[in-house]
């Protein structure tokens, strides 16, 4: 009886699969590639996740433009694959979460949605749902901490700037007594930075991390 791979029909859907297998290895590689070069940029709200992102997006600049508080910037050259994308450096300038988030119905490429997500098995959507990223506090550099050189001492302005204090990041009591400390809760989080940018310490003793 003569093979499958004898047969015209079965040779052709033979090379149609390892087509479609190649294609399918290409695109892993090329995804793992670009990945793996990934500077860890913070998009902007409602980013798809980054590879899809930076499919997507055709680097108009439209949201940029339409960003009020000019929080987003373009990515420059060391930036790579990513180069010429918007991105934001809490820092510099964070997000303040606009009501309306104009930055996102901007993109005429769908490469930003309006943010939904489940938030402590609650539903959520709008600036609420937004995830750019998770704050992290770094004891050694946050002032609630003893260093070597200075004694702890009172700070909470982290918590003052967030817009949901007491939800995505909170003042926990030392149990030694000291001065109390912030503790982030990084499923609320939304990562828009402003913790990062109001932080009083020469080096942001939290920052935010992208959320890949
Ligand atoms: S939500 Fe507002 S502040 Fe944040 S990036 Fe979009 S337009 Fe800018
Ligand atoms: S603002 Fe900075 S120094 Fe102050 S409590 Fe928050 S992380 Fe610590
Ligand atoms: S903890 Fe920081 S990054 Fe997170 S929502 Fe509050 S201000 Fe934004």
């Amino acid at each position: 009886m003569a093979g499958k791979l004898d047969e015209p029909q079965g040779r052709g859907e033979f090379f149609k699969s390892l087509g479609t297998l190649f294609a399918g290895f290409v695109a892993q590689r090329m995804e793992d590639m670009v990945l793996g070069s990934d500077p860890g940029l913070l998009r902007p709200p409602g980013a798809l996740e980054e590879f899809e992102f930076l499919t997507a997006c055709t680097r108009c600049d439209k949201c940029i433009r339409a960003c009020p508080q000019d929080t987003l910037q373009r990515a420059t050259g060391s930036a790579r694959f990513a180069v010429g994308t918007p991105y934001l450096e809490p820092r510099l300038m964070p997000c303040y979460l606009c009501t309306e988030l104009p930055c996102i119905p901007a993109c005429p490429e769908g490469a930003l949605v309006w943010p939904r997500r489940t938030i402590k098995g609650v539903e959520v959507e709008g600036p609420a749902a937004v995830r750019l990223g998770f704050a992290a506090v770094d004891p050694g550099l946050c002032l609630t901490w003893p260093s070597e050189e200075d004694p702890a001492e009172a700070c909470r302005t982290c918590v003052d700037r967030c817009p949901y204090p007491g939800e995505a990041i909170r003042m926990v009591d030392d149990p030694e007594g000291g001065p109390a400390h912030p503790v982030v809760d990084e499923e609320v989080c939304t990562g828009c930075g402003l913790c990062e940018y109001g932080c009083p310490t020469a080096k942001p003793a939290i920052r935010v991390k992208a959320k890949r």
